[in-house]
């Protein structure tokens, strides 16, 4: 049994099995064995090569179908090396003649071979080289247990891996999937988010030699509350951990109870709660909580799950589905907005140096108008069906905002002359999530119906900080001064121009964060489902009128951790 500690970003407490995942090389572990393993390594060789041999296969025949059988061919010379017997001979002799271990004898041999090769100095010999790593790479993950397809995964899979991208977690199997156990991640990571949504029990930040320890198939325990996960319990754990989901379910039960409860603090200031959504799947989950509208649908992820893109049709009845199945209830949809850590697999957008600081959002959806049109026609079409606002993101100047407001009038007027119903006064609002908008709010508050407020980005452009690098997790703060700061500026701007002003970042559901934002006047949170009682449960705590004090004290505050200690020392929770 070994334990490893981690960051919860996702709750939930499970036992599952373990699903290895890894984009990098294997590790290699080389050691002496003693007479009696000898045996036992050559059989793990020959079933890992067995198993390869059967991947390579497989490959090769999707290959034949994608690619044809010329390029398909090379395959045919990956499993003739793969089969060769020098290269079987010599690791087999490495083995009993050395007393090395299997992983050690591949490696050995592979040395040996390479030096050889180089020596010819011939690029053909080179270029071979590689091919023989990849076929030898095969076999180490053969032998660790690895599988390399995320849609293999087996009932009830623990996926362990470095990282995730968005659009491998949207391909999963949910139906499968337990939780994650990443070594990487950030906590506003996308995966991280999708993760929320569809309530998917998630650790990140994992020591990172767990993936050296793990084995497919493995039994695993997430704590994803306590940040904790176990591989290979003994039966006292698993049967502690099996009491402490029951308590834990019941707790969630318990929470429930508030669903009908109206979300308002002690003195009676009405805080919305709604909900962040990135597929149509996660709309039941708004249900079971009774949440107050989407304040968030990301509409980039329908994007993300498909080949290709989205139709004007497609668009408009997802659109008018979840509309429709709010029952009049908000439902602010946000346009587009690719790039950064989001891309679209069949979009060829170019590799940049710096995504987040690039060809992102608002600025793909102005350069490629084909899709934007598309998407703000179907948006209008589905707007009388219900209470669609529009939520326009990535807004870093006022012309991009005026651009992109000229737009939905040319689609409106499009929409008069080809007499199609849509909803004339639908409401438009802006993300703050770059600084420059921010510092603007004052000015963009004249431009549209409302704000909300992306902490997402607005931390990582605020204080420079990527919000996907896991190097410097530490430094990610949403209790950063300059960015309460300017929250507050924002929330200012709004009061006075009397438009409406949310959060909808992670943030928005961070316990020790809520009472200040409620402080500071905000009236409408917009997080995953599975926050939302639990925030209802602590605004019901709450006295608006009591919290000036703390705003004032923290406002005044200079470094992020004071800030953080002094909000978690309130102990509102
Ligand atoms: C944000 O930036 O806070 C936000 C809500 O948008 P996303 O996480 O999709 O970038
Ligand atoms: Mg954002």
């Amino acid at each position: 049994m070994m334990t490893f500690k981690g960051v919860p970003v996702s709750k939930g407490i499970v036992i599952g099995r373990v699903f290895k995942y890894s984009k990098r090389k294997p590790i290699i572990n080389c050691y002496k064995i003693t007479e009696d393993q000898i045996e036992i390594e050559i059989r793990l060789f020959d079933a890992a090569k067995e198993k390869a041999n059967k991947i390579l296969r497989e490959i090769k025949k999707e290959a034949d179908h994608d690619l044809g059988t010329m390029e398909a061919q090379i395959f045919d010379a990956h499993i003739h090396m793969l089969n060769d017997p020098v290269l079987d001979e010599t690791i087999k002799d490495l083995i009993k003649n050395e007393k090395i271990n299997v992983e050690g004898a591949i490696k050995q041999a592979v040395d040996d071979l390479s030096e050889k090769f180089m020596k010819l100095n011939n690029n053909y010999f080179k270029e071979r080289l590689k091919d023989i790593q990849d076929v030898v790479n095969l076999i180490l993950n053969a032998l660790d247990g690895k599988s390399s397809k995320l849609i293999d995964l087996f009932e009830s899979s623990v996926i362990v891996a470095e990282d995730l991208t968005p659009s491998e977690t949207a391909l999963i199997n949910k139906e499968r999937l337990a939780g994650f156990v990443l070594t990487e991640g950030g906590m506003t990571a996308h995966t991280t988010i999708i993760a929320k949504s569809l309530m998917i029990p998630t650790v990140i930040y994992v020591e990172e030699n767990i993936l050296n320890h793990v084995k497919n198939g493995e039994t695993i325990i997430l704590d994803a509350v306590k940040g904790e996960v176990i591989v290979e319990p003994d039966e006292e754990t698993l049967e502690l951990y099996k009491h402490k989901i029951v308590l834990y379910n019941k707790k969630e039960k318990e929470l429930l109870k508030l669903k009908d409860e109206l979300s308002v603090t002690r003195d009676g200031c009405k805080i919305e709660l709604a909900a962040n959504i990135n597929s149509l799947d996660e709309i039941n989950s708004v249900f079971q909580v009774n949440g107050d509208g989407i304040g968030l649908l990301r509409t980039e992820f329908f994007f993300l799950k498909e080949e290709h893109l989205l139709d004007e049709e497609r668009q408009y009845r997802i659109y008018r589905e979840i509309a429709e199945k709010m029952k009049g209830k908000p439902v602010v949809i946000r346009l587009i907005d690719i790039g950064g850590d989001k891309d679209l697999p069949y979009f060829d957008a170019p590799k940049e140096i710096n995504p987040f600081l690039g060809w992102r959002g608002i600025r793909i959806s102005l350069e490629r108008q084909d899709i934007f049109r598309v998407q703000l026609k179907a948006l209008l079409r589905a707007s009388c069906h219900g209470n669609i606002k529009i939520l326009i993101p990535f807004i870093s100047s006022i012309e991009e905002l005026r651009k992109v407001k000229g737009l939905i009038i040319d689609i409106e007027n499009e929409l008069e002359q080809e007499n199609i119903e849509y909803n004339r006064n639908i409401e438009i609002g802006l993300m703050i999530e770059i600084p420059s908008t921010a510092i603007l709010a004052d000015v963009f508050a004249k431009e549209v119906d409302f704000f909300s407020i992306g902490t997402n980005d607005l931390i990582q452009y605020t204080i420079a900080v990527d919000r996907n690098n896991s190097k410097i997790a530490g430094l990610y703060s949403p209790y950063h001064p300059a960015v309460l700061k300017l929250i507050n500026h924002v929330v200012k701007a709004a009061k006075n121009e009397g438009i409406a002003v949310s959060v909808c970042g992670e943030a928005a559901a961070n316990p020790y964060l809520v009472p200040i934002f409620i402080a500071m006047g905000i009236t409408e949170l917009s997080m995953s489902s599975a926050y939302i009682l639990e925030t209802k449960k602590l605004i019901r705590k709450i006295d608006r009128k009591e919290l000036d004090y703390h705003l004032e004290k923290v406002m005044n505050m200079t470094i992020a951790s004071e800030i953080e200690e002094y909000l978690i020392s309130m102990n509102l929770r």
